[in-house]
């Protein structure tokens, strides 16, 4: 089996032209029979590394993913290009699991995605299982969780280790597209791979500009934003489904073809909204983090944050969605102080204060971005352990020249107006006592 063999499967399967980024070496790594971790942003082809090789060796490859709503999605697109590929999870009915299991024994299968809680279900049962079939591989996706310092920890993971302790001769991959250093390593330790080769992409998405606002008057903004980019496809998100919905009805009000999409709206009005945006029929989709993850729509121009996501792992893998075509988009967020405030105790995990406090940590991060007089771009990429050297170029910082001057004096009035008005009044109050607005309007709006 060559690296040949592996472009013609590329090429026949699934009708690409050649591999990107680090999808060729994943791929070696993993006929070789070696152990690998794969670190690619969003959209950069993760799938590939372990369905190309699924695909050259005997046996049945095992996918581990946490995301029982995508499986079927993979699954389905896997099978509309030919290839045997199965699910095992919780939602299925006990004829349509017994049905897949008869298909694993006959090795109808190339690749079988499962749930982590799967793999351990009734002590040693399914792992049992596995031990009377031929295994090629176990691809685990989404291998972040497994790390208590990554933004998405499952306490499940953890057990995955047992995979390499159970079936030391079958090369494991672990996929992810999120992973500071710290979370490498412990994906290396968690999963017992010490020897895995680690395979790191640029992060880099320069296509997409990356935009910060502040956080007042948004909606006038966001018309403005929008009003230069009429019949463009984008996605904006909001932190809650009522402000979903009111937003995606402000802006049809406004002759924007916009729809909303939130856990709280039923299965079939959210399929159809979705596949109206994938159709085009809908341009833009406002939506909560529910929407996104699967969806690859690769002409959608920008990607809207109206609320501080609670860290940068997230907020890239949203913005991620963007521009996958190439093409030159935009990710802008509104930021404010105010919803790092909000959001802390959101983030916080009950009972966990070493997780709560990681937690707590990237959310600072992602206040730091907001709040950044430097390129983005740069602040972005080193928070993945990734260096810049010269600025980018392409986001609203690097684009602008920003007028700087001595502010000292100024600020000492401020602060002397604090002290001598007894640290009683608010911000406002302050302004019009420092400008030297009559008082009694001042009291008037207080009492307002
Ligand atoms: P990820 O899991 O890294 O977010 P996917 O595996 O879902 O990314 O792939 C993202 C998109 O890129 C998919 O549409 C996939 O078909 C496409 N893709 C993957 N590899 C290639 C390639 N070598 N050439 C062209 N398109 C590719
Ligand atoms: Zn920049």
């Amino acid at each position: 089996m060559t690296i040949t063999h592996a472009e013609e499967i590329l090429k026949h399967k699934f009708g690409y032209d050649g591999f990107r980024m680090q999808q060729r070496s994943a791929i070696e790594a993993v006929l070789e029979g070696r152990d690998c971790v794969v670190l690619m942003p969003t959209g950069g082809g993760k799938s590939i590394c372990y369905q190309v090789p699924a695909l050259m060796s005997d046996g049945l490859a095992i996918v581990v993913s946490p995301l029982i709503a995508l499986m079927k999605d993979q699954v389905d697109s896997l099978r509309s290009n030919g290839i045997a590929a199965a699910f095992l999870n919780s939602s299925q009915s006990g004829p349509k699991q017994v049905e897949v299991f008869r298909q694993i024994r006959e090795g109808e299968l190339k690749l079988l995605y499962v749930a982590p809680e799967r793999i351990l279900q009734s002590s040693d049962q399914f792992v049992n299982f596995l031990r009377s079939i031929p295994i090629s591989l176990f691809a685990i996706d989404e291998a972040h969780c497994v790390s208590s310092w990554g933004h998405d920890f499952r306490p499940e993971y953890r057990q995955l280790s047992l995979l390499k302790r159970e079936f030391p001769g079958v090369p494991v991959i672990a996929l992810t597209a999120t992973a500071d250093g710290m979370v490498r390593q412990d994906i290396v330790e968690r999963l017992a791979i010490p020897k895995a080769k680690v395979l790191v992409s640029s992060f880099n998405r320069p296509n997409i500009r990356y935009l910060v606002q502040p956080k007042s008057d948004s909606f006038e903004r966001l018309l403005r934003f929008l009003e230069e980019r009429k019949d463009e496809s984008g996605i904006v998100y909001c932190l809650s489904r009522a402000s979903v919905d009111s937003l995606a009805a402000d802006l049809r009000d406004e002759g924007y073809s916009a729809l909303s999409y939130h856990a709280g709206l039923d299965k079939q009005t959210r399929d159809e909204n979705q596949t109206k945006f994938l159709n085009d029929e809908a341009k833009i989709v406002v939506a909560t983090i529910a929407f996104g993850m699967g969806i690859d729509k690769s002409n959608v121009r920008f990607v809207v944050h109206m609320d501080l996501p609670k860290n940068i792992e997230s907020y890239y893998q949203e913005t991620g969605r963007a521009g996958r075509d190439g093409l030159p988009s935009d990710a802008m967020l509104f930021f404010s102080w105010a919803d790092v405030i909000k959001l802390k105790k959101f983030v916080e995990v009950d009972g966990d204060g070493t997780q709560s406090e990681i937690m707590l940590r990237k959310l600072d991060k992602m206040g730091e971005y907001g709040d950044l007089r430097s390129c983005r771009r740069r602040h972005l990429l080193n928070y993945f352990s990734e260096e810049m050297y010269d600025d980018c170029g392409n986001c609203d910082n690097c684009l602008t020249e920003f007028e700087t001057f001595d502010g000292t004096v100024i600020a000492q009035k401020a602060l002397s107006a604090v002290a001598r008005t007894g640290q009683r009044f608010g911000m406002a109050y302050l302004v019009d006592f420092l400008r030297g607005r009559s008082r009694k309007r001042c009291a008037k709006s207080i009492r307002r």
